[in-house]
């Protein structure tokens, strides 16, 4: 399947339950409106991130997507990396092992 090499648009859904996808295709990023309200500008500057990284390495592998956007988003802002574990504390449930993973590996990255 072709893939776009980034996010070519940035679309909100009021789709019950919908955080954010990508569409791997077009590149169109589809992002729950209710989810965007929530986040703060830093908060959503990494999800974007976020949705970018499963473009450009072309996988569906979070943790790896999570990486690669926290490496992108600290060449911004390297004294402000707080807004990247936050925004994941907004999209994740830390009861769920494979979530709780995720954050703590999100963790191990930042410091
Ligand atoms: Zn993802």
């Amino acid at each position: 399947m072709p893939t776009a090499p980034g996010l070519t648009a940035v679309r909100f859904s009021n789709a019950p339950g919908l955080e954010a996808t990508t569409d791997p295709a077009t590149g169109v990023c589809t992002v729950g409106s209710a989810l965007w309200r929530r986040l703060s500008a830093l908060e959503r500057y990494f999800l974007l991130l976020h949705e970018t990284a499963h473009q450009v390495l072309q996988t569906g592998d979070e943790r790896a997507c999570d990486a690669y956007a926290l490496a992108q988003y600290r060449r911004r802002f390297p004294r402000d990396v707080w807004p990247t574990y936050t925004l994941l504390t907004h999209v994740l449930d830390a009861s769920d092992p494979v979530h709780a993973a995720r954050l703590q590996q999100h963790l191990t990255n930042l410091l």
